[in-house]
């Protein structure tokens, strides 16, 4: 095994070495989506409090043990714990007061919650290095779980920000339920519009953002492109350096799609990958792979299926999968 050298920073996956990509897959937790909701929220247009790239630079500051050890959503906590201590925002001394008050009330302990994560794994986290990354760390003595450094961190911060004002728990709720409700079904109805109407297509080609909002999608200042698979060309999305996805379309993304093997062999094995998700392109169909970025996010309009003519635009959106608008399948066949 070649791998790059060890000063190789951590998150820049894309062409190493890696197995295969775990594709067990699990709804987002409530401390998850919670962590998501507020790491989107303190770096909006309200509050701009720090960018993209300063979240990950925090992450890739990591060595690489912990970086891929450290469950996704942690690291987030991670990044924006850091990033508010680093801009006067939060202080260290209120932290470390809100932790340790959370300690002494009980509140860094879960129950219920604990024992099904051990059982069935039900955390969005990456799943292909190391097994034992769960957030929680036993306590015999209580027969609960107690929260992790950084869940209790995630707890601590979302308390100071409330209190502050920075933002507000309907704020917390809100943002949720409008990542909640982002799903495939938008995607697919994209993808329908643009099978049945050329000059729909076009649009979509030649201004994305612009296009969706013609079927109530808001891409809320996201770049968008949208790549169109045919007969000869095949497209497939990944983003090596961190987990960029058109989320405000589609979602947020798989566990998978944020794992070191999928971000590694999208670049290096591409066929590869598609065979495990069980594509095999025809012989001479081009694949292109495209690497996701903070400042531009694709979506793949995969090639409408044969045998489809005359189909209405409903139907033909039961055949839009997720995966096919990543690139790592096709359509459905009717
Ligand atoms: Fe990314």
């Amino acid at each position: 095994m070649h791998d790059l050298p060890p000063t190789h920073p951590p998150h820049d996956a894309g062409g190493r070495y890696d197995g295969p990509v775990m594709r067990e897959e699990h709804d987002a937790a409530q401390w998850e989506r919670e962590a998501d909701a507020i790491r989107m929220l303190l770096a909006d247009g309200k509050r701009r409090l720090f960018t993209t790239d300063e979240s990950r630079r925090v992450q890739e500051q990591l060595d690489d043990a912990t970086y891929w050890a450290m469950p996704y959503y942690e690291r987030w906590i991670l990044a924006f714990s850091s990033l508010l201590l680093e801009k006067g925002t939060l202080t260290k001394a209120a932290l470390e007061a809100e932790e340790a008050r959370l300690r002494a009330e009980g509140l860094d302990r879960v129950e219920g919650e604990a024992s099904a994560h051990h059982h069935h794994d039900d955390d969005d986290h990456d799943h292909d290095h190391d097994h034992d990354d769960h957030p929680y760390q036993e306590d015999h003595d209580a027969g609960e779980m107690v929260l992790s450094p950084l869940r209790l961190r995630g707890l601590a911060v979302r308390n100071l920000l409330v209190a502050k004002g920075v933002l507000t728990p309907e704020e917390i709720r809100a943002e949720i339920e409008r990542m909640d409700a982002r799903s495939p079904h938008h995607g697919a109805a994209v993808v329908a519009r643009a099978w049945v109407d050329p000059d729909f297509a076009a649009r979509l080609a030649a201004d994305a953002p612009a296009a969706v909002k013609e079927l109530g999608l808001d891409a809320a200042g996201t770049k968008l492109a949208a790549l169109f698979n045919t007969e000869t060309r095949h497209h497939l999305v990944v983003c090596t350096l961190c987990s960029c996805y058109p989320r405000i379309i589609i979602g947020r993304p798989p566990a998978w799609y944020k794992s070191r093997a999928y971000r590694a062999r999208a670049v290096r094995d591409p066929r590869g990958i598609l065979r495990e998700f069980g594509t095999e392109l025809p012989p001479g169909v081009e694949l292109r792979v495209h690497d996701s970025n903070a400042e531009l996010r694709y979506l793949v309009i995969p090639a409408r299926p044969a045998g489809t003519e005359g189909w209405e635009e409903a139907r033909l959106a039961t055949l839009v999968t997720r995966d096919s608008m990543i690139g790592v399948t096709t359509a459905r066949q009717p």
